[in-house]
């Protein structure tokens, strides 16, 4: 019997409980000190309790995993607190397909896979010589925001850079990614590829609340200019967002070709969830920063199902349930190598 596993944080108690309603068993891997509140959850089987995540590529872990035939979910604390290579090295069947996690977390490679999607992307900027609008400073890997900034000439970058790193915030050697700021209504685009209908299917969209950029909002212009600190973009949370419905087609054919261009640069392609992470603009046109070739922590806010999944499901299905699902499947036909990596 096929059980989920996952890493404890992010959505692992949405992924445990749509695991839980389809019948499979559930395993948390918890650090020590989240024990108490994962023991909260009764549809939580079993706690693999270790230090730090990055045991989950020790021997002791990986046994617990195998002999009861999980699969893990990755998730964005997977990505944030592990490279790529120690990902790649699990040993464990992975939802989805690992390799593509890689391109997540590296930029260059993030950005050819967007451009081969023929996503609608900010221009890079090379360097901050050449920065000559509005423009967003961010990080490598899933770093969730922290440490962002916008500058908006090279003297606001070296100002505003120098100043996060005497603070700590960001280190001295780290090769920061510009680019174009886009402005416009919020919207993180979810989707489900389906490896055993090939069938893309589209959950939900939803918009992420991020400190301390939305209180600048809630203060007068004269406080704003006064304040010293350089606003960061840390997720506090989501939520929900229904787009016009004469923008749906765009949606599936952005996410139809994500999913052709995966096929072709990362076999065996975009598989299971994903998010294309962008902003309209006044004319509602898209435009495409981000994406995570993973579930994202967004769709948390559909633990009771989406209003898009209540379109094609005629019961309540999560994101976590509906991953179960496709493993519950593949599991009953001898098709787990076609959903796992
Ligand atoms: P990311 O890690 O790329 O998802 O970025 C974190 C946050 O920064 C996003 O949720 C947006 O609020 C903001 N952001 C990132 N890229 C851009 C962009 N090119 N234009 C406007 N806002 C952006």
């Amino acid at each position: 019997m096929t059980s989920i596993a996952t890493l404890g944080s992010h959505c692992a108690l949405q992924v445990l409980k749509g695991a839980k309603d389809e019948g499979l068993k559930t395993l948390l891997v918890c650090e020590k000190k989240r024990e108490s509140l994962y023991r909260r959850f009764s549809f939580i089987d079993e706690l693999i309790l270790v230090d730090s995540f990055s045991e989950v590529i020790e021997q002791k872990c990986q046994s617990t995993l195998e002999q009861n035939n999980a699969v893990i979910i990755p998730h964005g604390t997977l990505i944030a607190q592990m490279s790529s290579e120690e990902i790649e090295s699990i040993k464990t069947p992975i939802f989805g397909n690992k390799w593509i996690l890689r391109w997540e977390s590296d930029r260059e490679m993030k950005e050819k896979l967007m451009r081969e999607a023929n996503l609608p992307v900010p221009k890079p900027v090379t360097t901050p010589s050449e920065i000559d609008k509005l423009v967003i400073v961010k990080r490598q890997g899933a770093a969730g925001g922290k440490g962002y900034f916008m500058a908006a000439n090279e003297e606001d970058y070296n100002t505003k850079r120098n100043q996060l790193v005497s603070e700590g915030t960001i280190s001295s050697d780290e090769t920061l990614y510009i680019q174009e700021y886009a402005a416009g209504v919020l919207a993180y685009l979810q989707f489900f590829y389906s490896p055993l209908k090939q069938e893309l299917e589209f959950f939900g969209v939803d918009q992420r609340h991020e400190s301390d950029i939305e209180g600048l909002a809630r203060i007068p212009s004269e406080q704003q200019l006064k304040s010293k600190k350089v606003p960061s973009f840390n997720v506090i949370g989501n939520s929900p967002l229904v787009l016009r419905e004469s923008l749906l087609d765009e949606v599936y054919k952005m996410g139809d070709s994500f999913v052709e261009a995966a096929k072709r640069l990362v076999k065996p392609g975009m598989n299971g969830p994903f998010c294309i992470e962008g902003v309209y603009d006044e004319n509602a046109k898209f435009t495409a920063f981000e994406f995570s070739a993973r579930i994202v922590a967004g769709t948390n806010i559909y633990m009771d199902g989406s209003p898009y999944y209540s379109l094609l499901y005629d019961e309540p299905m999560s994101m976590g349930k509906r991953i179960a699902r496709e493993v519950k499947i593949a599991s009953e036909h001898n098709q787990l190598d076609k959903v796992t990596t």
